[in-house]
């Protein structure tokens, strides 16, 4: 990179514990679900941990098999995405799913370690079922899939949206039992929920989604965000603006609560009180969070323009990221192998077979 440092350089102490965490490309851009439920607790702790950011493309497949050509803009948008809310390539290490295929090997030793009954359960398999995706294998393989990319580097922590928190439970069962049987290789992950568990879409739904279509994402305009927000779903049983309203799980109030600043807390307390009441509108309250909407995502465009200049960015850091991540990987799935009995053909370890 441009000031000399590889990717994931920046104080990685011997004893640094790991993250792991991703995204998938089915967008070019995060919405402000990602940042709440992950991307903020990814910036606070990239000091704290060798933290690896994963693309996971390999993912998207489960549900957009049938839009590859978008991968290759999605994946540079996300990457831009990442540089823009503060993720410093220093700092971070960025990996592209597919180009470590070490992963797809490790997810079938952990297949064999799954119960079918176990992926059959699981709730987001249903809810993606329910919204009409296919009924393919690897959907259903998913969490096997997940458990891969995370135990891979051997992550101890996983910062995602609580939609999220079963496959990282699940990941670490299977590390459970994959070390009972086989030996120590795998610590066992924990996931780390953000500030809102999950945000709701503007339509009210209960998740706001890339493939959703309720989403509000960082890189809306201003009058994107307005006419989005000015259209979004509040308190149903709320006609006239001197009807009292309810203000929890309105979504307009989640993400006041959510994307305020210290500064604003007096007024949306304010807010929250006239709206119990009946003595302020919708359109106010709505107009009130377009300015506190746009004050947070203003300094996020500035960036993004700014980093949209140098073409080559993203695809180098991506480029060494996955290089760094493929030869941790290798190292890995050898122990694993290893642990395993699988080592035929390792010089290394033909004494002690
Ligand atoms: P898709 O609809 O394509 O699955 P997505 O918006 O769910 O996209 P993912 O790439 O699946 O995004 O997930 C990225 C991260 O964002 C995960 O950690 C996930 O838990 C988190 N996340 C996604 N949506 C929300 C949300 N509405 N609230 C909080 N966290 C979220
Ligand atoms: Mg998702």
């Amino acid at each position: 990179m441009a000031d000399g440092k590889v990717a994931g350089e920046f104080k990685k102490g011997k004893n640094m514990k790991r993250i792991l965490t991703g995204d998938r490309p089915t967008s070019d851009s995060f919405h402000l679900g990602n940042y709440v439920g992950s991307l903020k607790n990814r910036v606070k702790l990239q000091d704290e941990y060798d933290t690896f950011i994963l693309i996971a493309d390999l993912h998207a497949l489960t549900t957009h098999f049938d839009k590859t050509k978008d991968l290759e803009k999605n994946i540079r948008g996300l990457m831009l995405g990442y540089l823009s809310v503060g993720l410093d390539p220093a700092k971070v290490t960025f990996v592209l799913q597919s180009q470590v295929p070490e992963v797809l090997e490790l997810a079938y030793f952990l297949g064999t370690l799954t119960p079918r009954a176990v992926l059959e359960r699981q709730p987001a398999l249903k809810e993606k079922l329910d919204q009409g995706e296919q009924d393919t294998f690897a959907l259903l393989q998913y969490p096997v899939l997940m458990a891969a990319d995370i135990l891979l580097p051997k992550a101890n922590l996983v910062p995602v949206g609580k939609d999220q928190k079963a496959h990282v439970e699940f990941a670490r069962d299977i590390a459970i039992k994959f070390n009972n049987l086989y030996g120590e290789v795998f610590p066992l992950p924990e996931p780390l929920i953000g500030d809102v568990p999950t945000l709701p879409g503007t339509d009210g739904q209960s998740k706001m989604g890339k493939s959703l279509n309720n989403a509000i994402f960082l890189t809306d305009s201003p009058e994107e965000v307005e006419k989005k927000v000015m259209s979004m779903y509040t308190d149903p049983k709320r006609i006239h603006a001197n009807d009292p309203g309810t203000v929890e799980g309105n979504p307009v109030f989640i993400y006041l609560d959510a994307f305020g600043a210290d500064n604003d807390h007096e007024q949306i307390t304010k807010y929250k009180e006239l709206y119990r009441k009946g003595q302020v509108g919708d359109i106010e309250v709505k107009k009130y969070l377009v300015k506190v909407l746009n004050i947070f995502l203003d300094p996020i465009r500035e960036n993004r323009a700014r980093l949209e200049r140098d073409p080559e960015l993203v695809e180098r850091v991506l480029k060494e990221g996955t290089a760094k991540a493929r030869s941790e990987a290798q190292k890995t799935l050898a122990e694993v192998k290893s642990a395993m009995k699988l080592d035929y053909f390792d010089q290394n370890n033909q004494d002690t077979r």
